[in-house]
C-alpha cells in the first residue's frame, strides 16, 4: 500500500467498516466484533489520518461521537456536549499526556489529577431542576441525545429528589450499568428460555435503557454511577469538589482518588489493572481527569474529546490452555449446559479452570474439540469464554463433544425440541429440578401455598423432609416446630396452607406441575378436554394439538412429561393425596352435541360465529383443523381443503340443514 489511491481506498474501507460497527454498537446495542477488534480498525484509521491530514473529512468517524439518536425517542439537545475520551493504551502514554497538559498550562502550574474507574455501560445525563429529576438522556451523537426519562425513572439508584440544597439546575452525568452477577443470572434465564443471551453487560444496559417500554426497563437490574456534570459544573472549583457535592445530593458517585502527580496516577492504574476482575461490574479502564476546573477550561477540547481527561484502557484478558474435558451441568430449570474443564491458566491474576460452552450448537459453531488447545478470554473481564480452538496444535487425539441423551443427574432421557437450542431434563423429580419445582408449585398463580417460598423450600430439602412436591402433603406440624424460626403457630399455619391448596381446581394443578410451555391459559385449555387419568393413559400428541390454542410444541411437551416414569409417579401420588385431577370439560356440558368436536368451514348463510355459538351451546367444541378425531365438519360453499381432508379421513360432513337436525330442530 504505497500509492495515494491505495491509502485513500484503505481509509474509505476503514471508515465504512467502522460506521457499520458503530451502528451495531451504538444504535442496535448488538456489536458483532469484540471491542479490541474494533479498536484496532479505529487505531489504524486514526494513524492513517494523522499521516495524511489532507484526507481527513469532517464526517470521518474519528471526528464524531457515538451515533445519531434513534427516531423513536424525543430528541434532547445537550447544553454542554457529551464527549468521548482520548485513549491511552500504555502507561507510558499517560506520561506523555501529563507532559502535554503541563506544556499547555505553562510554567509553574502543577496539575492535580483525579482517577475514576471506567465503567463499561451507557452514558446518561440526569437533569435536576430545583432538586427534582426532570429529564434523563443518552449521549447520542454528543450534541443531541435521546429522551429516556421514563426508563431512567425505573432505576432505583436514581433519586427523584436531591438533598442538601443543590444548584437550581444540575445535570449529573454518569454510567448506567448492570452488575455482573445480575447480568449472568439474566443471561442464564434467557438461555434457558431459548432466547438469545446478551453479548455483555454493556449491551444489556444500553438495550434496557434504549427501548420503548419502561416496564421492560423496570425488570432489568440497572444501577448507576455518576462521574461528572454538564450544566451546573461551573458551580464547582474542582472536579473532586463536584463529585463530593453530587454525593452530598444523594447521588451514587464513582469510586475515585485524587493524585498529586502522574506517577501516583500510574501506580493507581497498575493497581486497578490487577484488581480489574474484582469489582462485580465490568470496567474497561481508568479515567484520569485534571482536577482544577480553571485548568480544565484553559485546556479545552479537541475534536470529540476534552484535553483535560484521558482513558487508560486495559488490554483484553486472554490466554491459551488445553480443553481437557467437557462436563454437562443441569440447571434448576432442567437446562443441560456443557462446561469446559480447562488446564488451569492464569488470566489477569485469576486462575481459570472452567468456562461455559452455552449449548450444543455453540460448541459446533466454534469448532472446538475435546483435547484442543483453545483461546480463552475473560469476556466482561470476569466470565470466561472459550473463543476459538487453535487447530495447528492438534495431534489427532481430539474428539467431538456429544450431548448426552440421558440426564447426567437422574438418568432419564433428555429432550431437545426441534428449533430450540437447549437440551433439557424434563423429569420433575430430578434432584436438579425438584427444588425449583416445589417453589413453582407453591407460587400464587399455581397452588398458592402461603409461606412456602424459596428459603423454606430449600431448608426442607436440605433437611431431607421433602424430595418433591407430593412430599409437602405429608409434612406434619411436629416436624417443623423444632426448626429454628418455627413456633407452633407458624408450623400450623404452614400445614394448613398446604392442606388448603388441595382445594385448587385442576387447571391450577396442571399448571403447577410445571410442564414446559404450559402456562395458566394453556393448562385451562387442556383441563377442559382431558383429566389426569386421560393424561396418564397417554393422550396422543395430535389430540392435544387439536385443542384450539395449543400448538405442536406444547402438545409435545405434555406428551414428553407424561411419558416419564418419575413424573407419572409424582402425579399418581398427588392424586392419592386428594388433589383435583378431574377435567373441567365443556364435554360435561349437556346438550345434543356434548363432547363432539366440530370443524366449521366454507361460506355459510350466517357468520361463522353464529354456528360456533350454537355448537357450544349444544355442548360441542369448535376446532380449527380436521383430524381423525373430528366428529363432524360443517361445510358451506367453497369449503376447500378442510372438506377434502374430512372426506379422505371419512369424517361425516354436514350442511346447514344437517347441523340444525343434529341440534334437534
Ligand atoms: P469511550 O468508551 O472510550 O469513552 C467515553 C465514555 O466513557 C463516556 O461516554 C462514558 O460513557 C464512559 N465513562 C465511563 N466511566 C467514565 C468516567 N469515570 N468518566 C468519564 N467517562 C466515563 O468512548 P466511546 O466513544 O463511548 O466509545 C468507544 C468505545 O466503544 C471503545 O471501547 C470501543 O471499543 C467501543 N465500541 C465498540 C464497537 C464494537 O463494534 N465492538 C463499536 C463502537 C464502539
Amino acid at each position: 500500500m504505497t500509492g495515494g489511491t491505495d491509502i485513500r481506498g484503505r481509509i474509505e474501507s476503514l471508515r465504512e467498516q467502522i460506521r457499520y460497527h458503530n451502528r451495531r454498537y451504538y444504535i442496535e446495542d448488538a456489536p458483532e466484533v469484540p471491542d479490541a477488534e474494533y479498536d484496532a480498525l479505529y487505531g489504524e484509521l486514526e494513524s492513517l489520518e494523522q499521516a495524511h491530514p489532507e484526507l481527513v473529512t469532517p464526517d470521518s468517524p474519528t471526528r464524531r461521537v457515538g451515533d445519531e439518536p434513534l427516531e423513536e425517542f424525543e430528541e434532547v439537545r445537550h447544553p454542554v456536549p457529551m464527549l468521548s475520551l482520548a485513549n491511552a493504551r500504555r502507561l507510558e502514554d499517560l506520561r506523555e499526556w501529563d507532559a502535554r497538559v503541563r506544556r499547555l498550562l505553562g510554567e509553574g502550574e502543577e496539575p492535580r489529577y483525579v482517577t475514576e474507574l471506567k465503567i463499561d455501560g451507557l452514558a446518561v445525563s440526569l437533569r435536576y431542576e430545583g432538586g427534582r429529576f426532570v429529564r434523563g438522556a443518552t449521549r447520542g451523537n454528543g450534541t443531541v441525545g435521546e429522551d429516556v426519562t421514563a426508563n431512567l425513572r425505573t432505576v432505583r439508584a436514581i433519586p427523584e429528589r436531591l438533598w442538601d440544597d443543590p444548584p437550581e439546575v444540575i445535570e449529573a452525568r454518569g454510567e448506567v450499568y448492570i452488575p455482573l452477577e445480575d447480568f449472568e443470572r439474566l443471561n442464564r434465564r434467557l438461555e434457558e428460555e431459548d432466547r438469545k443471551p446478551f453479548a455483555n453487560p454493556r449491551n444489556l444496559a444500553a438495550g434496557s435503557i434504549r427501548q420503548l417500554d419502561p416496564r421492560v426497563t423496570a425488570g432489568r437490574p440497572l444501577t448507576v454511577y455518576l462521574y461528572g456534570a454538564g450544566e451546573g459544573y461551573g458551580n464547582f472549583e474542582s472536579h473532586s469538589g463536584a463529585l463530593a457535592a453530587l454525593k452530598g445530593y444523594g447521588l451514587r458517585v464513582n469510586p475515585h482518588a485524587v493524585h498529586e502527580d502522574i506517577e501516583s496516577v500510574i501506580e493507581e492504574c497498575r493497581r486497578r489493572t490487577e484488581e480489574r476482575g474484582s469489582f462485580g461490574y465490568q470496567i474497561d479502564g481508568v479515567v484520569v481527569k485534571v482536577d482544577s476546573r480553571a485548568q480544565q477550561e484553559r485546556l479545552g477540547t479537541v475534536q470529540k474529546a476534552p484535553r483535560w481527561a484521558i482513558a487508560y484502557k486495559f488490554e483484553p484478558l486472554a490466554g491459551r490452555t488445553k480443553l481437557e474435558e467437557v462436563i454437562v451441568n443441569v440447571g434448576r430449570t432442567g437446562a443441560l449446559t456443557p462446561q469446559a474443564l480447562l488446564s488451569p491458566v492464569n488470566i489477569g491474576g485469576v486462575t481459570i479452570s472452567r468456562a461455559t460452552l452455552h449449548n450444543e450448537d455453540y460448541v459446533k459453531e466454534k469448532g472446538v474439540l475435546v483435547g484442543d488447545t483453545v483461546v480463552v478470554e475473560r469476556a466482561g473481564d470476569v466470565i470466561p469464554q472459550v473463543v476459538r480452538p487453535v487447530p495447528e496444535e492438534r495431534d489427532g487425539n481430539e474428539y467431538e463433544f456429544q450431548m448426552p441423551s440421558e440426564c447426567p443427574v437422574c438418568g432419564e432421557p433428555v429432550s431437545r425440541p426441534e428449533g430450540e437450542a437447549i437440551t433439557r431434563c424434563v423429569n420433575a423429580r430430578c434432584p436438579a429440578l425438584a427444588l425449583e419445582h416445589v417453589i413453582h408449585w407453591s407460587t400464587r398463580s399455581a397452588m398458592d401455598v402461603e409461606g412456602l417460598g424459596e428459603k423454606l423450600a430449600t431448608r426442607l430439602f436440605d433437611l431431607g423432609l421433602i424430595r418433591d412436591a407430593a412430599d409437602i402433603y405429608g409434612i406434619e406440624a411436629d416436624q417443623l416446630v423444632p426448626l429454628e424460626g418455627f413456633a407452633h403457630k407458624s408450623a400450623e399455619n404452614l400445614v394448613n396452607a398446604i392442606a388448603k391448596s388441595k382445594e385448587q381446581p385442576f387447571p391450577r394443578v396442571l399448571y403447577a406441575l410445571g410442564i414446559r410451555h404450559v402456562g395458566t391459559v394453556t393448562a385451562g385449555l387442556i383441563a377442559e378436554r382431558f383429566g389426569g387419568q386421560d393424561l396418564l393413559g397417554g393422550v396422543p400428541e395430535e389430540d392435544l394439538a387439536e385443542i384450539d390454542g395449543i400448538g405442536p410444541v406444547v402438545a409435545r411437551a405434555v406428551v414428553e412429561y407424561f411419558a416419564l416414569e418419575d413424573n407419572r409417579w409424582l402425579v399418581e401420588r398427588l392424586m392419592e393425596v386428594g388433589l383435583d385431577f378431574q377435567r373441567t370439560g365443556t364435554a360435561e356440558a349437556q346438550g345434543p352435541l356434548a363432547g363432539k368436536r366440530v370443524v366449521v368451514t366454507g361460506t355459510l348463510s350466517r357468520p361463522r360465529s353464529y354456528f360456533v355459538e350454537e355448537l357450544e351451546a349444544a355442548g360441542g367444541t369448535f376446532t380449527s383443523s380436521v383430524s381423525k378425531n373430528t366428529d363432524y365438519v360443517l361445510a358451506g360453499e367453497a369449503a376447500g381443503s378442510k372438506l377434502e381432508k374430512a372426506e379422505s379421513l371419512g369424517v361425516p360432513v354436514l350442511d346447514e340443514r344437517g347441523f340444525e337436525e343434529l341440534l334437534g330442530r
